[in-house]
């Protein structure tokens, strides 16, 4: 999960996915192409990414759920337009980060790659 929240490859969980850190929020979407440290290709085959898109969708419902209730609770039931606006503003303020984890929950949970202890230790490189 540590390697997951950090963006770490999920083969040697030391190497960063992505080419800027959180602090860059929201220019946070560049991609290495392969792991800098083990040399892992991150796109392991053509279409991964539009798998990491469903990922997404399911974050953006859930975001947006999340706003409804805590719109509901906080404001006591306000008007249509204030769950409407609200859910709109902050999908949209989320959706660099909707972008890099659904990524990265792609490759860690549906890609199919294994934590290997040689590739963290650097005894393995390459695709
Ligand atoms: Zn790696």
């Amino acid at each position: 999960m540590r390697a997951l929240f950090l963006a770490k490859c999920p083969r040697c969980r030391r190497g960063n996915m992505f080419v800027k850190g959180l602090d860059a929020y929201p220019f946070i979407g560049q991609m290495h192409t392969y792991c800098p440290h083990c040399g892992l290709r991150f796109e392991r085959e053509p279409g991964l990414w539009q798998g990491a898109m469903y990922t997404g969708y399911a974050i953006s419902v859930a975001t947006m759920v999340g706003c409804f209730v805590a719109v509901y609770v906080l404001g006591q039931d306000p008007a249509t337009w204030v769950y409407i606006s609200t859910t709109v503003v902050v999908t949209l303020l989320l959706a660099p980060l909707n972008y890099r984890y659904s990524r990265v929950m792609m490759m860690h949970w549906f890609a199919g790659i294994d934590y290997d202890p040689e590739a963290e230790a650097g005894r393995r490189h390459g695709a």
